[in-house]
C-alpha cells in the first residue's frame, strides 16, 4: 500500500463519506501521536451532537457567523456540505498549529480535501478511507442514530456521489476491520511524517 519514498508531509487529509470511519481513525492517530499531528478543528453551522465539544471537534457558529467569514476571505476551503450546513476550514486554523510545529491532520470531505491538495500540493498527503460496501456505511449510519430522517436521506445521496472518489487521491485506506484499519493509520503515518530525516 505504501510506496518507499521519503516525504515532509505538512498536511494530512483523512477523506471519505460520511459513516466510513474517517473520524474515529483521526482520534485514533492523535492519542497515538499527540506530540507530532495537531487536529485541523473546522467551523460550521450545523446543531452540536451530545457528546461534541466546542472548540474540539468544531467551530460552532450561525450561518451568518459563518457567511461573514467567507465575505472575509477567512477560510481555506469551505462548502455547504448539506443543505443548510455550512463546513469550512480556517486560515487561522491552519496558521495556529504550524506555529505550534504541528503536522496537521484533518477530517473533510472530499470536495474540501481536494481543495486542500489543490493549494498545498506537495505539502499535502491525502487518503481516501474506503468502507467495505455501501451496505456497512448505511448500517453505520443508522446505528450512529444522530440524523433526522429527511437529514439521513441527504447523507445516503451525498455518500452514493462521494464513493466515487476512490481514486482521486493519494492513497486508499480500507476500513473494513477497525483494528487493522488504525494500525494500517499508523504505518502512514510512520512512514510518511515519521521516517523523514530531513524533519527540523
Ligand atoms: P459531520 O456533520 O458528520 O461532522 O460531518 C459531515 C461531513 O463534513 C464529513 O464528511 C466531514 O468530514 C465534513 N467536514 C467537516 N469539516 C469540514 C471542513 O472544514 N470542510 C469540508 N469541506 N468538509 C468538512
Amino acid at each position: 500500500m505504501l510506496g518507499s519514498e521519503n516525504h515532509n508531509y505538512n498536511l494530512i487529509v483523512f477523506t471519505a463519506p460520511s459513516g466510513a470511519g474517517k473520524t474515529t481513525i483521526v482520534r485514533h492517530l492523535l492519542e497515538v501521536f499527540p506530540d507530532v499531528l495537531g487536529f485541523s478543528t473546522s467551523a460550521t453551522t450545523r446543531e452540536r451532537r451530545e457528546n461534541e465539544v466546542e472548540g474540539e471537534d468544531y467551530y460552532f457558529m450561525t450561518e451568518e457567523t459563518f457567511k461573514s467569514k467567507i465575505d472575509d476571505g477567512d477560510f481555506v476551503e469551505w462548502e455547504e456540505v448539506y443543505q443548510g450546513s455550512y463546513y469550512g476550514t480556517l486560515y487561522s486554523e491552519i496558521e495556529r498549529l504550524k506555529a505550534a510545529g504541528k503536522v496537521i491532520i484533518f477530517d473533510i470531505d472530499v470536495h474540501g480535501a481536494e481543495s486542500i491538495k489543490d493549494k498545498y500540493g506537495d505539502e499535502c498527503l491525502v487518503v481516501f478511507v474506503k468502507p467495505p460496501s455501501f451496505r456497512t456505511l448505511i448500517q453505520r449510519l443508522t446505528d450512529r442514530q444522530t440524523e433526522s430522517a429527511e437529514s439521513f436521506e441527504r447523507r445516503v445521496n451525498r455518500i452514493k456521489k462521494e464513493l466515487l472518489y476512490e481514486n482521486s487521491f493519494d492513497l486508499v485506506l480500507l476500513n473494513d476491520k477497525l483494528d487493522i484499519a488504525l494500525s494500517d493509520a499508523e504505518s502512514i503515518i510512520k512512514e510518511k511524517v515519521l521516517s523523514s530525516d530531513n524533519r527540523d
